[in-house]
């Protein structure tokens, strides 16, 4: 009996984990991946004799599918925990921002707003159950738990960083879900050897079950019949099944015509990111997470590896991540490389005078189009299924882990459920 052969698109950590779970299991697997790297958004790029993660990452003590995952991998052990802390620079002025008293003398607010704020984020978690919070707007959620004056002051611009000007719009579920995994004063890991060590040992494993990892092999087309018949650059693939991990605006312009019309209605729109990489001779403030509100800074938020990873993996530098999520077809998006890294190291100078630019050893810029797919209200019930009805395709995609929020954990959990999904036998398109 021929064993069944499934294709994986995309070598992110969705796309390991499916492959790598597929390989185990005695599956025959094929992944592919379009660029030179595995990793995806988790990728990393050589600094000096190291590699370093193009965005910040860290693991969370409660990520238990990546732990197990990890555990699998014989990583587990090999996650150093740390307790972090979390600071805030509100009109350029910086505070600390983890402990009661740090809230107390928290001059953005008033006295009273600070003990209402303190008050509301204890009960925050607890104020949420058994509420709609799928159908309500995060804006009216926070609005009227924290009042006016402290949503426009301090929450929409701190938690709109993430999704813009479309943050009031969000379920108020993925901001409750998000507390439920990260605190102010929270222990975070980070893999010794990076996330290029968890890479690395996916990619052992896939292989060494007898999977083929190929890099540089990106998917032009999709078809779904007979089979999944995947073009790449010179060659055609046919696998029994395919699993797509690719965001689905991009699956969609792959598809072709028969499977677009197969393709679930769903059209997120997703923000990306800017990211400036800052390798410092000296530490910046011992944060580890500090968001950057109206403070004459593009990027809205600054993570200090230094903390969490030390310097080791740095040559010895203090690693600060300066992030700006927006729009893929923003003027930031498309910016220059050089001018930007130039415009933020001034920003961030100006942001921390004791900083001197002769403290800069090296600044990087990385981007991505594809980060965070911003979801509707009541998107709980249209979130779009993993199979793709009547086609051996499945979707393992961020725009799937919703209400999780979207993480290496989140991932990795899809993934699991994905490759056990049965597929039903091949269907006509529906009238
Ligand atoms: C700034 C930032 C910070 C983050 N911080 C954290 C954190 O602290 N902790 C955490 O757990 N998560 C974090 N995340 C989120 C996490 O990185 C993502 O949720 C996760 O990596 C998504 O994985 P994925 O495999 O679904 O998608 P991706 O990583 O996007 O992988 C998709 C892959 O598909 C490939 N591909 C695209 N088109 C094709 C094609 N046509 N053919 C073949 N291959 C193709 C891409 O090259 C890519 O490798 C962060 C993300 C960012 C951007």
């Amino acid at each position: 009996m021929t064993r069944e052969h499934v294709a994986v698109v995309g070598g992110g950590i969705c796309g390991l984990a499916a492959a790598h779970r597929l390989a185990r299991s005695g599956t025959r697997v094929t992944l592919l991946e379009g660029g030179d790297q595995l990793g995806g958004l988790g990728t990393f790029f050589p600094w000096r004799d190291r590699w370093v993660e193009r965005f910040y990452h860290c693991v969370m003590p409660s990520d238990e599918h990546l732990l197990d995952l990890l555990g699998e991998l014989g990583l587990r052990e090999r996650v150093r925990w740390r307790r972090t802390r979390m600071g805030m620079v509100v009109d350029g002025r910086h505070h600390p921002f983890n402990t009661a008293s740090d809230l107390l003398r928290f001059t953005p607010l008033r006295p009273h707003e600070r003990v209402r704020f303190g008050a509301v984020t204890l009960l925050l978690r607890r104020l949420g159950r058994n509420r709609d919070l799928d159908a309500t707007r995060t804006e009216d959620w926070l609005r009227g738990l924290y009042g006016d004056r402290v949503w426009e002051l301090l929450l929409a611009p701190l938690f709109g960083a993430k999704f813009g000007a479309r943050f009031g719009d969000v379920p108020a579920l993925y901001l409750w879900q998000r507390l439920g995994r990260e605190g102010a004063v929270a222990t975070r890991g980070y893999p010794e050897g990076g996330y290029r060590a968890v890479i690395d040992a996916l990619r052992a494993s896939i292989e060494g079950n007898g999977g083929v990892v190929r890099l540089n092999a990106p998917v032009r087309r999709i078809g779904v019949a007979d089979g999944v018949r995947l073009e790449l650059p010179g060659e055609v693939l046919t696998a029994d099944r395919a699993v797509s991990t690719l965001p689905l605006p991009q699956l969609r312009q792959l598809a072709d015509d028969d499977l677009a019309a197969r393709l679930p209605d769903v059209r997120l729109p997703y923000q990306g990111v800017v990211n400036a990489l800052f390798f410092l001779r000296r530490p910046l403030s011992g944060h580890y997470w500090t968001p950057v509100v109206r403070s004459g800074t593009e990027f809205d938020g600054l993570v200090e590896m230094t903390p969490l990873a030390g310097v080791e993996p740095y040559d010895g530098m203090h690693l600060v991540y300066a992030m700006r999520y927006t729009d893929r077809d923003s003027a930031l998006f498309a910016e220059d490389e050089a001018a930007l890294a130039e415009r933020w190291t001034a920003q961030l100078l100006a942001l921390h005078p004791r900083l001197a630019r002769a403290d800069v050893e090296d600044v990087r810029v990385f981007r991505a189009p594809f980060v965070e797919p911003v979801p509707p209200l009541g998107y709980l019930a249209r979130r779009p299924p993993v199979v793709v009805a009547g086609t051996p395709l499945l979707l393992a995609t961020t725009a799937h882990v919703y209400p999780e929020v979207t993480s290496w954990n989140s991932s990795v959990g899809l993934a699991n459920r994905v490759v056990a999904t049965p597929v039903g036998a091949p269907r006509p398109v529906p009238g």
